[in-house]
Formats: C-alpha cells, sequence, structure tokens
C-alpha cells in the first residue's frame, strides 16, 4: 500500500525527528502529540460529519472497533440491535469479527464455527451480476436483497458494513456509480449505521482521498489504513460521528466506556509518518497529479480488450483487476486447478515487475507516485504477461 515511494525524505526524517523524540507513549489514558496532530488532519480531510479519531494498528483492528462500537452504541440507546450486515464477496480483515463479516469462502469457510452469523447481502458485481442484469438499465437490481433483509431484520440490525466502490480483496469488483449513495439511504430509512471499510480505497487509491468523498456520502463510521502512513508503519483509525461519541459519554459511575486499547495504539513513530504522507499529498499536489495518470492508464487498458481471454477490464482510479476467463463469450472461469493467475504473474517476473493474483484476477495497484513510463513499463509486462499465458 505504498503512496509516495520508497525511501521518500520527507516521511524517512519525519519518523528520525519523532525517534529524537519518543518512540512510544500510551494512548491508554493519555495522547501523545503526533496521535492528537493527526487526529485533527484526518478530521479535517474526512467526510464532513465525522469527528472522532480512534486509534489501532491494522486494518482488521479498525473493522473490529468499528463492528464493537456500532454494537455497543445500540445497546445505550437500548435498541436490540446486535447483528450486521455485509456484502458477498467482501473482505475486511483476518480476525474472527472482521472475518465473521467477510464474505469470501475460500477465506472463511474454515473458521466458521468460530464466528457470529451475519446477514449478506449482494455483491454489485457487474460482470457477474447476481441478477442476471446488464449495466445500465438494471435499476441496481442487486439491492434489492438487501433492501429485503433491511425490512425484515433492521430493528436486530447495528450496522451495515461494506468497501465501499471498490471491494479489494474479492477481485477488484468496482461499483456502477450511485450504488454507494443508494446504500446510505437504505441505511437511513431503517435506522441502521453504515460502516465504511475505506481500509484499501482510502488515501488516494480510487483518484479520490476517500472514497465516500467520491458520492458524497458521510458513513457513520470510517475504518482507515493501509495507506494511511504511505504505508510505511502499522497504523489505523477509525473514526466516527459526535452522535456515536456522545452515546459513550456519562457519569464515571454509569460505567460508560468503550472498552477497547491495543498497547501500541496511536505510536507515535506511526502517527508522525502519516503526518508526514498527508503532508505530501498537499506539497506534492498528489491527486491532482494522479489524474492524468489514471486516464493513462485508462486509455493503454483499452489495448487488453482484444486479448481472448480476457473477460472483464476493471479500473477505479489506480485499483485494475483484469479477470481472466476460459471462454470469453459464455464468462466461464478458468477452473483454479490451472492457476492461471499464479502463472501470469510469475511470467510477468521475467519482464521485471512484481504483481500478486486474486484467483483468475490480475491487480494492478501501483503506488500513486508512479510516473507515466513506469507505467507504461507495468503495463507492458502485465500485458505480455497474460497474452503469453493465456494465448
Ligand atoms: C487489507 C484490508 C483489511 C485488513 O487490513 P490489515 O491491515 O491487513 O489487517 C481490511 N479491510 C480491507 C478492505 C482491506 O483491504
Amino acid at each position: 500500500m505504498n503512496v509516495h515511494g520508497h525511501r521518500k525524505k520527507e516521511i524517512d526524517a519525519a519518523i528520525k525527528r519523532q525517534l529524537n523524540k519518543v518512540a512510544h507513549s500510551t494512548l491508554l489514558g493519555l495522547g501523545n502529540v503526533p496521535s492528537i496532530e493527526l487526529a485533527k488532519e484526518l478530521i479535517a480531510i474526512a467526510p464532513p460529519g465525522l469527528a472522532k479519531v480512534f486509534y489501532s494498528d491494522s486494518g482488521s483492528s479498525a473493522v473490529e472497533i468499528a463492528l464493537k462500537m456500532a454494537y455497543q452504541y445500540w445497546q445505550y440507546l437500548d435498541k436490540a440491535k446486535t447483528r450486521f450486515i455485509h456484502l458477498e464477496n467482501a473482505y475486511h480483515g483476518d480476525t474472527i469479527g472482521s472475518v465473521s463479516v467477510g464474505g469470501m469462502d475460500l477465506f472463511h469457510k474454515t473458521y466458521k464455527g468460530l464466528l457470529f452469523e451475519s446477514y449478506k447481502a449482494d455483491s454489485p458485481y457487474c460482470y457477474r451480476c447476481p441478477k442476471g442484469k446488464n449495466y445500465p438499465g438494471c435499476n441496481f437490481e442487486c439491492l434489492d436483497r438487501l433492501r429485503d433483509v433491511l425490512r425484515q431484520h433492521h430493528s436486530s440490525t447495528a450496522a451495515l458494513i461494506v468497501e465501499p466502490l471498490v471491494q479489494a480483496a474479492g477481485g477488484i469488483i468496482v461499483w456502477p456509480e450511485g450504488i454507494y449513495r443508494k446504500m446510505r439511504e437504505l441505511c437511513h430509512k431503517h435506522n441502521v449505521l453504515l460502516i465504511a471499510d475505506e481500509v484499501a480505497v482510502g488515501f488516494g487509491r480510487t483518484g479520490h482521498m476517500f472514497a465516500s468523498e467520491a458520492e458524497g456520502v458521510t458513513p457513520d463510521i470510517l475504518c482507515l489504513a493501509k495507506g494511511i502512513t504511505g504505508g510505511y508503519l502499522p497504523l489505523a483509525a477509525t473514526l466516527t460521528t459526535q452522535k456515536i461519541f456522545d452515546a459513550f459519554s456519562g457519569e464515571y459511575k454509569e460505567q460508560k466506556t468503550f472498552f477497547h486499547g491495543h498497547t501500541y495504539t496511536g505510536n507515535p513513530l506511526a502517527c508522525a509518518a502519516a503526518l508526514a504522507n498527508l503532508g505530501l499529498f498537499k506539497k506534492e499536489k498528489t491527486l491532482q497529479k494522479l489524474q492524468p495518470k489514471i486516464k493513462f492508464l485508462g486509455k493503454e487498458l483499452e489495448k487488453f480488450k482484444k486479448l481472448k481471454h480476457i473477460g472483464d477490464i476493471r479500473q477505479k482510479g489506480f485499483m485494475v483487476g483484469i479477470e481472466l476467463v476460459k471462454n470469453k463469450e459464455t464468462k466461464e472461469p478458468y477452473p483454479w486447478e490451472e492457476r492461471i493467475g499464479i502463472k501470469v504473474c510469475q511470467k510477468a517476473r521475467e519482464y521485471g515487475v512484481i504483481l500478486r493474483p486474486l484467483g483468475n484476477v490480475i491487480v494492478l495497484m501501483p503506488p500513486l507516485s508512479i510516473s507515466q513510463e513506469e507505467l507504461k513499463q507495468l503495463l507492458d509486462a502485465a500485458y505480455k504477461a497474460i497474452s503469453e499465458i493465456t494465448g
């Protein structure tokens, strides 16, 4: 999840400066200067309405925190809303809570006995539409299942958790425009919280600082990690609204608090790296400079379409998924035993680039700082590898 490249002078220096002050001091009952400054910065750039920051150290923890927070919030409001809704193909991390709201059988079925029950809704996976429709013109029928679940179970549901705009680990599933906003409306209507897991899509990945911003959505809880330190150090944050925060405050004797805290939460070195990361977004106009590169990437990907075994090319900003299929007409997938994705990525190494597959999907997620020349090199290597392996 590298953002500005390796050995970035400003981030290196920020960590060293902080190391000369203090490497760690606890956030349990205290603050530290970089954590306070970073919280202020995060709130300034987050979707309007998010007002509070709770730190942790991985995306999975950020999600655990979001789930526990939502669950506890409704207890304070005396509502028996204890369940969650997640989408098919969802990935929210590898801890028990985040796996419980995961929608990828391969990763999750082994632990079934350990997990809590969660309601499922459809994933807006247009290429393999759960309703067999075509976008546009489908009127977002894939939301029907979510509507049904909400209608039936809203009184027992604490929150809907989603990866807005792009379901990453599920295969870079890019959502049709407007559907995330519809999900927000449905949650409002049924008094269910919306948790946006922007661990993958946050910090510029989609071409916007946050994916929620692209559709003018403010989630009730926002999970951030991966790109937060520019890819340097483990840090995560769960942001929420004043309203949710206020539900947790009261008289000492009420013993109201959010019972969660990791030893290295809000680590000052990591927060210093994160502050430098955000500083670079401003100083180097990272998002502005990214836009022509996103266009270039899209244009170059057009060439891939003619390859016989490419079923779908999905792009949102600097997230690309190229889905390889055995048969383009029928969309028949390659059997997993064929290891087609792995083979393509191994071949790409011969051309000097390291790629990673998600099953039959080849993923391109370059650092935002990549130059157009390097991007071209990456695309050429991917093209050659795909055509040689599938040809
Ligand atoms: C990577 C990821 C996580 C988990 O983050 P870790 O830091 O690896 O624990 C959670 N949600 C999404 C959407 C992710 O892509």
